[in-house]
Parts: structure tokens; C-alpha cells; sequence
């Protein structure tokens, strides 16, 4: 089949399953929408990604690439955690971070721990032969009173006597909704970073942080900002406007986003993600649009307040 031929089915089977499974709860939406995320990324997708990412690392030597937000079945993604790090190492990304979900009413703190320690489980009995694995954060994506917020926090938080500490101290977000800053604050105290996911859009509440609420009152709380998010056609130069590191991810929910918009640094000038968004010094890579098609008619022909789905 044509690709070209291949992109126009594809576009418009997408376009008819959100149409006709908005009303239905993210997990039988994934699974309605799962053998076309297949064909996607088995026939085109997969080996465009290899390339471009082998050619990013080639011009820059010692650049540091990976994704910042996604979904594993301990939230309302589709796929388990092996799978999402396996695709992930067999396109190249040297880091996949996984933010499950914390909502007071429908994902649980208890889900986001079991989460993050099957992360290390997956990653210390790795044998994917001739596969680096890669290397993850335990992370979260909290819903607070203003919106959500990426938690990233640095690897040591997979000891078990660390973890205790997210447990901890997280555990009241499982109640009502947090405020923004109190969990910004709480991140920074802990040694983590804070990341501002899909800002400004407004879909059920709470999803995106209004653009005025960050630039008046949260912008000295946070360390970065998504610029660049496929699952949301999010192009923007918000890290720009507002000061912060800029973040490019995919929001992936399905296993087939991951890796078509990164983050990416410079191993020479900074250890780890947390020190490059610290010192803002992250930048947001688009590594492929083909995907467009599949979000783009959605975003045409829904305005954002009639979305009903917490995502895609
Ligand atoms: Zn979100
Ligand atoms: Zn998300």
C-alpha cells in the first residue's frame, strides 16, 4: 500500500473510533484502538523512528534523548511497563519515563508505587538480548487543583527505604485535590523536578494549567514545561515565555507515541535529566509528524470543551 494511501486509512479509522468511543472508559477505547496502533507502528512508524533518532546522535554526539510522559496500564494506558521500555530501547531512547495517574477519584497512590517498582523490577531482570535498557524515573502525574503535574523524581527513589518517602508523603493527594504549589514544593524539598504537562488545554477538569495561572503565580514553582506534545498537536515556545526548561514529549497511552516528539540534553554538560531541566538546559526534538494524522482531525473537529475523555 502507498503511504500515502496507508496515512489517508489511517486518518480517518481514527477519526471514526474517537468519534464512535468517546463515551466509553479509557480501557476499552485502548483496546478498540490497539491492532491499528500495531499496524502503525509495525509498517511505518517504528523504523522512521530508529533512523531519525540514530541521526540526531550522530550530528550530536553525546546527546542525551528520551521521553518524559507516559502511560502504563497501572493508570489508563494500554500497555505494561516491559512492553513500553522494550519498544522504547528498540528505538534508541536512552531514557522512558513512565507518570502514571494520581487522581484522588480514580488512580490511587497504591497503583503509581506498584508501578514504579515494577519499573525496577523489569529493568534489573532485563534479557532482551543485544537491547541496552533503558534508564527511567520514578515519576507521577498528580492531578492538583490547577492542573496536572509531572513529578520526576532521581533514580535512587527506586530503593524501597525512598520509595517509602513518596509513599509518604504523597499519600494525602489520594483525597482531594492538592494544591499546585503545595506539590511543587513538596517535589523540590524531595529532590526532584517538576514538569508542566500539555499546559493550556482544557479538556475535563483538572487537565492543562490555565497559561495565565503560570505565568502570574506558578511560574516560580516549576522547573519545566512541555513545548512540544504530540498527543495534544502541542507546538508551542512556552519554556521561552515563561523562564522554564522545555520538554517535548508524547503522552503516549498506547505505546505507539513514544518517541515521535523527545527531550533531549547533553550528556557532556549534565549527568542525568534532573540536573539538565535544573540548569534549563533540556530542548524539545520533534522526531516525526507522521503520526499527525491521527490527532490532528480530532482537534479540528472537537473544540476543547466538548472533549469528555481525560486523554486522546
Ligand atoms: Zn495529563
Ligand atoms: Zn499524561
Amino acid at each position: 500500500m502507498k503511504r500515502r494511501t496507508f496515512m489517508k486509512k489511517i486518518a480517518g479509522l481514527s477519526l471514526g473510533v474517537s468519534l464512535t468511543t468517546l463515551a466509553l472508559p479509557n480501557k476499552a477505547k485502548s483496546e478498540i484502538i490497539k491492532p491499528f496502533a500495531k499496524l502503525v507502528a509495525d509498517n511505518v512508524l517504528d523504523d522512521d523512528l530508529i533512523a531519525s533518532i540514530k541521526a540526531l546522535k550522530q550530528h550530536s554526539p553525546g546527546l542525551i534523548i528520551g521521553e518524559t510522559h507516559s502511560h502504563s496500564t497501572f493508570s489508563d494506558g494500554g500497555h505494561s511497563v516491559e512492553t513500553i521500555f522494550t519498544r522504547g530501547a528498540t528505538l534508541g531512547l536512552d531514557f522512558v519515563t513512565i507518570t502514571e495517574h494520581l487522581t484522588h477519584d480514580r488512580y490511587f497512590l497504591e497503583q503509581n508505587i506498584a508501578s514504579i517498582e515494577e519499573q525496577d523490577r523489569v529493568r534489573k531482570y532485563w534479557n532482551h538480548e543485544g537491547l541496552k535498557p533503558p534508564v527511567c524515573y520514578p515519576a507521577l502525574e498528580v492531578s492538583t487543583n490547577m492542573g496536572h503535574l509531572i513529578t520526576l523524581f532521581p533514580e535512587e527513589y527506586y530503593k524501597p527505604n525512598m520509595l517509602k518517602q513518596i509513599h509518604r508523603y504523597f499519600q494525602t493527594f489520594d483525597k482531594s485535590l492538592p494544591p499546585a504549589e503545595s506539590v511543587a514544593r513538596l517535589t523540590c524539598a524531595m529532590g526532584g523536578v517538576t514538569i508542566i504537562p500539555h499546559p493550556g488545554i482544557s479538556r475535563s477538569y483538572p487537565f492543562g494549567m490555565p497559561l495565565s495561572y503560570i505565568e502570574h503565580k506558578f511560574v516560580e514553582y516549576a522547573d519545566s514545561i512541555e513545548d512540544i506534545c504530540t498527543a495534544h498537536a502541542l507546538n508551542e515556545k512556552y519554556s521561552h515565555r515563561f523562564g522554564l526548561a522545555s520538554i517535548g514529549a508524547s503522552d503516549d497511552h498506547l505505546n505507539i507515541l513514544c518517541g515521535t516528539t523527545v527531550t533531549a540534553f547533553q550528556s557532556s554538560k549534565y549527568p542525568d535529566l534532573q540536573h539538565a531541566i535544573k540548569k534549563r538546559g533540556t530542548m524539545a526534538i520533534r522526531v516525526s509528524d507522521k503520526l499527525d494524522p491521527l490527532f490532528t482531525p480530532v482537534k479540528l473537529f472537537f473544540k476543547p470543551s466538548n472533549m469528555i475523555s481525560s486523554h486522546i
